[in-house]
């Protein structure tokens, strides 16, 4: 899977990640070439817009970190949101604390439901060590049963026994109880599959949940349908409500669309992929390696990663030069309120200087101040200063202060507790800077 896709959108990043500069021209050649490419690739429409507005966004709006250059960093840029498309973070299959975790498993006939509830049987088995039970719940096939208990006699998982006439619900609390009382971790529900969706199938499903309480229901997909096994994925989730996907026949030469609209347009994540016809043939599904596969540049996203650390440490080292000296001007407060946004807290201030930690009181005064709402305002005061004025503040006396609210849209009085504000930080910011000289000659760690 991914193969077309992949040798597209390394032609189109190939040609970028050299280049020294990039016009905004460049960069909407090089969306409309991911468009086209994730169309083929046969991604749902408003998929696709949104991913590229949202790339075009974070494109335009980054500044660019030295040494690395403007196509390196777009192609980071188109990394991190392909990993959010397809789902961000991997997400595993949740068990019970109390065993035996039931697991329900839904889909269509031939997309791949049976052998994946063996696949899983194994998964838990040989990589969790988990003794687990299997159930066939698609009375009206008997071929169905059978496959599933050859597939379990393969890899040594019990199959429930059948009993003629008997219900799927009824075999769905039999397997529960049974599982219970003969010491199983997990139990995995093996539900009827049909060719299309239709009401009887969705209301028997419907009645196995609600006898079983499965932790999790499972939906098998197969990649190759493409567009279509995202809307069975939809169709199930509203009859049945789905907890996540396992995506088969990766293995193939499906384009691609299926694995990356699933998450988007279902709302929940793909948690495992098929692989292969074997048992074996399954693995955790992690979005960023399918990214790093996808664009087949690992090299440079580790590279852009590093170089923005790097800036970091730069911009922390400065400023500690800058405190130690006594110098903390205004140009330094907006650097650090915007450091707060992007980290979030007041973690960044604390990583800044060391000794920051025992400041507790006064690290709870800077917090109050800088409550989240309120920095986009405070750096637009800083904006509307002149460099003087950001770096002696002392000489902005009233007409100055009036015209400094005017260009920003605040008070006066706005302007003034910025400049209480800022004195404030600074002073903390010594006394900061003192106390970790002194810990530092008292052979005190930092
Ligand atoms: P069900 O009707 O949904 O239970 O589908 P089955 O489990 O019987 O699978 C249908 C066919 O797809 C079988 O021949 C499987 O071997 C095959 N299959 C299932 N998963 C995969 C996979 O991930 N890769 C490949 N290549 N084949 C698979």
């Amino acid at each position: 899977m991914f193969d077309s896709l992949q040798e597209r959108l390394g032609t189109v990043f190939e040609g970028l990640k050299g280049r020294g500069a990039l016009s905004e021209k460049d960069v909407d050649q090089a969306l409309r070439e991911v468009r086209l490419a994730l169309l083929e690739a046969d991604v749902a429409l408003p998929v696709v817009k949104q991913f590229v507005a949202d790339v075009r966004e974070r494109a335009v709006g980054q500044e660019v970190t030295k040494s690395v250059t403007p196509g390196q960093q777009v192609v980071k840029i188109v990394h991190d949101r392909l990993t959010e498309m397809l789902g961000g973070e991997h997400a595993e299959i949740e068990l019970t604390t109390e065993p035996p975790t039931p697991i329900m498993l839904v889909g269509l006939q031939g997309s791949g439901k049976t052998t994946s509830t063996a696949k899983l049987a194994k998964y838990f088995q040989d990589k969790q060590r988990k003794k687990v039970l299997m159930a066939s719940l698609d009375v009206r096939r008997p071929a169905a049963q059978d496959q599933l208990r050859t597939l379990g006699a393969q890899i040594g998982v019990t199959v429930l026994e059948n009993v003629q006439g008997e219900p799927p619900k009824a075999i769905a609390k039999r397997a529960k109880r049974e599982a219970t009382l003969q010491g199983y971790d997990i139990v995995l529900l093996d539900t009827a599959g049909r060719l299309a969706i239709d009401d009887e199938l969705m209301n028997e499903i419907v009645e196995v949940r609600d006898a079983a309480e499965p932790a999790e229901t499972l939906l098998v997909a197969d990649s190759m349908t493409g567009q279509d096994a995202v809307t069975t994925a939809q169709k199930f989730h509203e009859g049945v409500g789905v907890t996540g996907i396992v995506l088969t026949r990766v293995d193939g030469d499906a384009r691609g669309g299926a694995a990356l609209s699933m998450r988007a347009v279902t709302g929940q994540p793909i948690k495992m992929m098929g692989t292969g016809e074997k048992v074996d043939a399954l693995e955790p599904f992690h979005p960023e390696r399918i990214a790093n596969r996808i664009l087949g540049m690992g090299d440079v996203v580790s590279l852009v990663e590093k170089a923005q650390e790097t800036v970091e440490e730069e911009q922390a080292e400065k400023l500690r030069k800058k405190v130690q000296k006594g110098k903390f001007d205004l140009d330094d407060l907006a650097q650090q309120y915007r450091q707060l946004q992007k980290m979030g807290g007041m973690q960044a201030l604390m990583k800044m200087l060391p000794g920051m930690g025992q400041l507790g009181k006064q690290m709870k005064n800077l917090e109050s101040m800088v409550d989240e709402k309120s920095v986009n305002r405070q750096i637009a005061m800083i904006q509307s200063m002149t460099e003087q004025e950001r770096k002696r503040p002392e000489i902005i006396k009233a007409s100055r202060k009036r015209r400094i609210a005017a260009g920003s849209g605040m008070t006066v009085q706005d302007v003034n507790k910025l400049l209480k504000q800022h004195q404030e930080a600074q002073k903390m910011m010594k006394r900061a800077s003192k106390q970790s000289k002194k810990g530092a000659k008292g052979g005190m760690p930092d």
